[in-house]
């Protein structure tokens, strides 16, 4: 497959999908993203040479949710190396992204970093080595996508912020067990800011391009990870991404991806691309319907995987 036949594929996934962007259901834990039109679908690819394709609802943002626990992770190994996974583990967790029960089992330790909990912890990991951490996340990402006036979303981050009592359950308890440093408001306040930056497709393809090309910023050269951490970075997305959901995730699409509840999919093809979907309805699981239908029609045109 040439680069060039990428639009067309596509093109040929966005009419493909249409009958499912009325199936799922918005996320509506919180007003602000209650709101959103559930009909609306974009998929862009980024590869590692510099190419842009992108076919849908291109120009329209959305805030990146959970996708931006991978740059946590990214932020957060740059400053600690492995001795990061004393804080939070590896494994796959088998319970959904919000769960508080396996965490009291677990003795306040997360399953690994992209559930709630998890991420959470590398948030106040990092606010221990950051002055402003959120300052330090926007700046990353304005870099990374190439677009220096991206912005949070403030009413979505004072949303998440006031219907917060389960993530903020999740701190209370974790630092009740000896393995949270700062106030939990406090990093609640900057995980949930992390949550509410707003980027489109092409943007979110670009930001996560390292991750595809041995952990270098094709565009700006920064190595943002090393070849090493990168493909330590893309296993655990494998296995964790998409939560309780990563195993039919896997078997479907055969990339690394990790999800967001605003509808939002990032997946990475070592070598090749970044590719990154948005379509609002979910699925029980809280990942995207269209978005994880586009994945694997992606996977079945190209013959991709990294198997
Ligand atoms: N902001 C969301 C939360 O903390 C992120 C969860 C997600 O995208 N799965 O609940």
């Amino acid at each position: 497959m040439v680069n060039s036949d990428y639009q067309q594929v596509l093109n040929e996934i966005t009419a493909e999908v249409q009958p499912l962007l009325s199936q799922g259901k918005v996320a509506d834990y919180i007003p602000a993203l209650a709101e959103v039109k559930a009909n609306q679908f974009s998929m862009a690819i980024h590869t590692t040479d510099g190419e842009t394709f992108c076919a849908g609802d291109c120009s329209e943002r959305f805030t990146i949710q959970s996708v931006s626990k991978v740059m946590t992770l990214t932020l957060a190994l740059q400053r600690y190396g492995d001795e990061l996974w004393q804080r939070v583990g590896k494994e796959p967790s088998g319970t959904a992204f919000n769960s508080l029960t396996q965490l009291e089992f677990e003795k306040g330790l997360p399953r690994n970093p992209f559930i709630n909990a998890g991420a959470i912890v590398t948030c106040d990991a990092l606010y221990n080595r950051l002055s402003a951490p959120m300052h330090s996340m926007l700046e990353t990402f304005r870099l990374l996508s190439g677009n220096p006036a991206i912005v949070i979303d403030k009413k979505v981050a004072n949303s998440e912020y006031d219907f917060r009592h389960r993530n903020a359950a999740m701190a209370h308890l974790m630092k009740s067990f000896d393995n949270f440093d700062n106030e939990v408001d406090d990093v609640l306040w900057a995980y949930f800011n992390f949550c509410a930056i707003e980027l489109n497709c092409v943007e979110l393809a670009k930001a996560y391009n390292f991750l595809a090309n041995k952990g270098v910023d094709n565009t700006t050269g920064k190595v943002v990870l090393t070849n090493r951490q990168s493909k330590q970075l893309n296993s655990l997305l494998f296995t964790s991404g998409l939560y309780d959901a990563a195993g039919d995730f896997g078997y479907r699409v055969g990339m690394p991806g990790k999800s967001g509840v605003s509808g939002t999919i990032l997946a990475v093809l070592p070598n090749k691309f970044t590719v990154a979907v948005w379509s609002p309805g979910l699925n029980s699981f809280g990942n995207s319907v269209a978005g994880i239908a586009a994945l694997e029609l992606l996977s079945e045109k190209l013959d991709i995987s990294i198997f």
